[in-house]
């Protein structure tokens, strides 16, 4: 079995953040024919392991198997320093069921504010996993490092974004313009490595 992603290959990309499936989808730049995992209604796996990779890899390789088709799943979050590491790889579950990243901005300023380490300094990771059914799965992971200020400024990103400001940058993520961040963001970090590897 060859470990390349041969050009017009069905993919199943393992998200059932509508959002997400729509990134993956166009940073494949159309190369492949992209379904998501909610169109073939499969159930939403627990991210039980406490690595980004780890999840990733646990996501694909259940999207891959339950479909037989070649999967890619990844997982993301936002790391800070003072607080050793978190949110980590409970970046979603600190915003709450109703994803109130209003909230768990508060909650990240608040933590640090307590912590005996006010130390700013932060990074997002994105792991990126690909599993063939029955078979190999590789992972690959991106990351940005930064720093964090408050208030949160800036309404053009998603999640942590505005409490993000990346190394050499004065903007935080929630005021560049999208093209900008997506150009060096985590996300197309994690996408340059699994092309260097896999295209
Ligand atoms: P998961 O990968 O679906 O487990 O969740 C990723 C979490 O990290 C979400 O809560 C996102 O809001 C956050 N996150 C991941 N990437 C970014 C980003 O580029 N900007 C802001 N927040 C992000």
């Amino acid at each position: 079995m060859s470990l390349r992603l041969e050009k017009g290959a069905r993919l199943v990309a393992a998200t059932h953040n509508p959002g997400k499936a729509r990134e993956l989808a166009a940073l494949l730049e159309d190369r492949f024919e992209v379904v998501s995992a909610a169109e073939l209604g499969l159930a939403e796996p627990d991210e039980p392991e406490t690595t980004f990779v780890g999840n990733a890899l646990v996501k694909a390789r259940a999207a891959a198997d339950a479909t037989g088709l070649i999967a890619l799943a990844d997982d993301s979050g936002l790391c800070v320093a003072g607080l050793g590491g978190a949110p980590g790889v409970h970046s979603a579950r600190w915003a709450g069921p109703d994803r109130d990243f209003a909230h768990a901005m508060d909650l990240v300023a608040r933590r640090l504010s307590e912590s005996t380490s006010e130390e700013t300094d932060a990074w997002f990771i994105c792991a990126l996993a690909v599993a063939w059914p029955g078979g190999p799965m590789v992972a690959v992971e991106g990351r940005v490092d930064g720093t964090l200020s408050f208030p949160p400024r800036g309404s053009r990103g998603f999640g942590y974004d505005p409490i993000f400001t990346a190394e050499g940058e004065t903007l935080t993520f929630g005021e560049m313009d999208p093209a900008a961040k997506h150009a060096m963001s985590h996300r197309a970090r994690a996408f340059a490595a699994l092309k260097a590897a896999l295209f």
